[in-house]
């Protein structure tokens, strides 16, 4: 089978990682395809099973896992599981496409480290953590609990930074999303 390329887009939740991602699948001359993972939280308002993430039940999840079927997985929050399923990555790859992934800041890791030639790393760094409470409230989806729960992690990934290829300040979303065509583009295309 041809392998294709792996752009890892990592960030703590509210920075903005996932309006770029949906950015550059639009693009057509990137040939992205969006990597589903799969997790055992709940749904979320218009969420679509096998269009945003395939949901499992934490049971069906573990035993995916005992069975060695994740390229990567990670409980990002308690009791919470998501990873990228190795028939994932196949069946882009199959279509001919670069696979790109919206995961959290370890599991973006590890797949750069499981294919470092073939991965381009990018971590999406927000204004400050205040401005991404202000989102994540803004964002109406989650209870104040899990919102501070999100946010003491993301004190813990904004240090993981410097591990990843490069570095996308969000403080401008129209700044921040030219930023990612280009460096992508460039990865991607890189004769062109
Ligand atoms: P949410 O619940 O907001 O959809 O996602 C929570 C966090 O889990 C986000 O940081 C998201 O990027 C991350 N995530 C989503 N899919 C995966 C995955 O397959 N693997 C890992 N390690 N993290 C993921």
């Amino acid at each position: 089978m041809s392998q294709g390329k792996l752009i890892v887009f990592s960030a703590p939740s509210g920075s903005g990682k996932t309006t770029i991602v949906k950015h550059l699948l639009k693009q057509p001359g990137l040939n992205l395809e969006f990597s589903i993972s799969a997790t055992s939280r709940d749904k979320r308002g218009e969420e679509i099973n096998g269009k945003d993430y395939y949901f499992l039940s934490a049971k069906e999840f573990i035993s995916k896992i005992k069975k060695d079927e994740f390229l990567e997985w990670e409980e990002v929050y308690r009791d919470n599981f998501y990873g990228t399923l190795k028939t994932e990555v196949e069946r882009i790859w199959a279509l001919g496409k670069h696979v790109i992934f919206d995961i959290d800041v370890s599991g973006g890791l590890r797949i750069k480290r499981k294919f470092p030639e073939q991965t381009l790393a990018v971590f999406v760094k927000p204004p400050s953590i205040d401005e991404l409470k202000i989102r994540l409230k803004k964002r109406k989806t989650e209870s104040d609990d899990k919102i501070n729960m999100r946010v003491a992690k993301a004190s813990a990934e904004l240090a993981t930074a410097p591990l990843f290829d490069v570095i996308i300040e969000n403080d401008s979303l129209d700044k921040a999303l030219d930023e990612a065509y280009t460096l992508v583009n460039n990865f991607v295309n890189p004769n062109a």
